[in-house]
C-alpha cells in the first residue's frame, strides 16, 4: 500500500504538472492567439491570404474603400481614390504595418478561435472597420501633394478623428508597380510617412520653442532682439533671412526671425528646452487605436551653443512626424490638451454585427491654458499679416505657422512646412503638411493644407 502511494506520487505531480502546463498554454493562447496568427512572419497569411473573405472597410460616410467578392480583395473603382487611401487601408500584403489591413488582419479575417484562420468559408465572420478617414479629403490631399513626396495630416481637435492622413509616393494597391522595390519615384511607399516619418522641422518648431520662452522667462512678450541677419551665436553665425532688426515675440513668429529664437533658446538654456520639448510629446512615440507612430526627437544633450541656438529654429538634430506636428497645433487650438487622433470609428461585431462607435481620449497636456492661447493669438497674427487667409480659405479662420527646414549637407532642397488649425467651432481642425524638397513652407505646403482644408470644411458646411 505504502509502495503504491510513493509511485502514485511522482505519476500525481507529473499530471499536475501537465495540466498547469497546458491551462498556461490555453490562457495565453485565449490571449494572443488572434495577434499570432497573423503575424506577418506566418507564412499562410502572405499574399492575399487572410483578406479572401475578409470584413469590408469604409471611410467615415460609408464610401467602401475595401472588401472581399468571391475569394478576392478588391478595392474602391476610382484609382485616385484608391491610390491616395492606400497608405491607409494598405494592400493585400502586409508591408506596410501602419495600414489597417495589417494592423487589423485578424478582426478583418474573422479569426476564430476554433478553426484559427482556416474555418470554413460558411462560417467566416470576418468584422467591418468604419474608418474616421474622409476619402474625399483623403483624395483632395493626395492630388495636392502631386508628384512630391510627403504627409499631410488633418483631425478634428475636440473629437480626435483623423480625417485625413495623406502620404506620397502611394500606388494602386490592385496594380502594384512591378519595379515598386527598385524605383526611386516609390521610395517609402511601403510607410504612411504622416505616421512613421521623421523630418526637421524648421521653423515650426519656433511653437516649441515660443512655448518654452512664455513658460520658463518672465515677460518675454516684451523682449526684443537685435537681427542683422547673420549674428554670431557660440562663436559662429546664425544666419536668417532678412534685417529684421529690433523684434519682439510676436514680431519675430511673424517673420520668422532665425536670430531672435537662436538666441531665445540659448538664454531659455538647454534643460529647460528639453523639458518643454519632452512635454509637447518630443522623445516618445504615440498609439493611435493600436497603430504606433514613430518618434519625434529633441536631443540638446551634446550640443553646443551655436547647435543649442540652431536646436530653436527646428534645425541641428530635431526630428518631428507629422502626426505629432499636427497634435502640438491641436493642443494650442484646443486650451494646451490636444485629444489623441483617432483612426478607426468602430469595429463591427461578428458577421458585421454594428458595434457602437468609439470615443477617444485627451492625451497629456502640452502647456498651460494662458501659453495655448498667446500662441493661437501669435498663430492668428502670423496669417493676417504674413500668409494670408486667403491663402488657406475663403470661409474659415486659420491660425498657422510655416517651415522651411534645411536639409543638412546634401545640397537638396528644403523640406517645406506648414502646421496650424481652423477656430470656427464647427470645423475645429488642426492640421499638418510636409512637402519633401519643396523648398518653401508659404508655396509648397499651403496649397496642400488649403486643398486639404476647403475639402474637409465643405464636408461640414455643404454635404
Ligand atoms: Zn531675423
Amino acid at each position: 500500500m505504502k509502495k503504491t502511494r510513493t509511485r502514485a506520487l511522482p505519476v500525481l505531480l507529473m499530471t499536475l504538472a501537465f495540466f498547469v502546463g497546458i491551462g498556461y498554454f490555453v490562457f495565453n493562447l485565449s490571449i494572443h492567439a488572434a495577434e499570432w496568427a497573423s503575424m506577418p512572419m506566418n507564412d499562410h497569411l502572405s499574399d492575399n491570404s487572410g483578406l479572401e473573405h475578409a470584413g469590408t472597410i469604409t471611410d467615415r460616410n460609408g464610401v467602401v474603400l475595401a472588401y472581399s467578392e468571391n475569394g478576392k480583395r478588391k478595392y474602391h473603382d476610382d484609382y485616385t481614390m484608391r491610390c491616395a487611401c492606400m497608405p491607409v487601408v494598405g494592400d493585400d500584403s502586409v508591408n506596410n504595418s501602419t495600414a489597417i489591413q495589417t494592423a487589423y488582419r485578424s478582426d478583418l479575417s474573422g479569426y476564430s478561435f476554433i478553426f484559427g484562420l482556416g474555418q470554413p468559408d460558411m462560417l467566416k465572420t470576418g468584422k467591418n472597420i468604419k474608418l474616421t478617414i474622409d476619402g474625399n479629403v483623403q483624395k483632395a490631399a493626395y492630388q495636392a501633394l502631386g508628384q512630391f513626396k510627403g504627409a499631410a495630416v488633418l483631425y478634428n481637435y475636440k473629437t480626435g478623428e483623423c480625417l485625413c492622413l495623406a502620404s506620397t509616393p502611394t500606388y494602386d494597391p490592385m496594380n502594384k508597380p512591378q519595379d515598386i522595390e527598385t524605383n526611386d519615384a516609390y521610395e517609402g511607399a511601403y510607410i504612411n510617412r504622416a505616421l512613421s516619418a521623421a523630418y526637421p522641422p524648421g521653423s515650426t518648431f519656433k511653437l516649441v520653442t515660443s512655448a518654452a520662452a512664455l513658460r520658463y522667462i518672465d515677460n518675454v512678450e516684451n523682449r526684443e532682439y537685435d537681427c542683422t541677419g547673420s549674428d554670431m551665436i557660440g562663436g559662429k553665425p546664425v544666419i536668417c533671412y532678412e534685417i529684421n532688426g529690433h523684434v519682439d515675440l510676436k514680431e519675430a513668429l511673424k517673420t520668422s526671425c532665425n536670430s531672435y529664437f537662436a538666441h531665445l533658446a540659448v538664454d531659455i538654456g538647454k534643460q529647460k528646452m528639453t523639458e518643454q520639448a519632452k512635454k509637447m510629446g518630443f522623445n516618445r512615440t504615440w498609439k493611435l487605436d493600436s497603430i504606433e507612430t514613430g518618434e519625434s526627437t529633441y536631443d540638446v544633450s551634446k550640443a553646443t551653443t551655436h547647435e543649442l541656438a540652431w536646436s530653436g529654429v527646428g534645425q541641428y538634430k530635431v526630428m518631428e512626424t507629422p502626426i505629432h506636428m499636427a497634435m502640438i497645433s491641436a493642443a494650442i487650438a484646443n486650451g494646451g490638451t490636444p485629444m489623441m487622433p483617432m483612426l478607426v470609428k468602430n469595429v463591427s461585431g461578428d458577421f458585421g454585427v454594428p458595434a457602437p462607435d468609439r470615443q477617444s481620449a485627451a492625451a497629456e497636456q502640452m502647456m498651460r491654458k494662458d501659453i495655448a492661447d498667446k500662441l493661437s493669438e501669435m498663430m492668428d497674427y502670423c496669417v493676417d499679416n504674413n500668409y494670408g487667409n486667403w491663402s488657406f480659405s475663403q470661409e474659415v479662420n486659420v491660425c498657422a505657422k510655416t517651415g522651411t527646414a534645411e536639409v543638412s549637407d546634401s545640397g537638396e532642397d528644403a523640406h517645406g512646412w506648414v502646421t496650424g488649425f481652423v477656430t470656427d467651432e464647427d470645423c475645429p481642425f488642426a492640421f499638418a503638411v510636409i512637402v519633401e524638397h519643396g523648398n518653401s513652407g508659404y508655396r509648397a505646403a499651403v496649397p496642400v493644407a488649403a486643398a486639404m482644408l476647403n475639402e474637409a470644411v465643405k464636408a461640414v458646411r455643404h454635404s
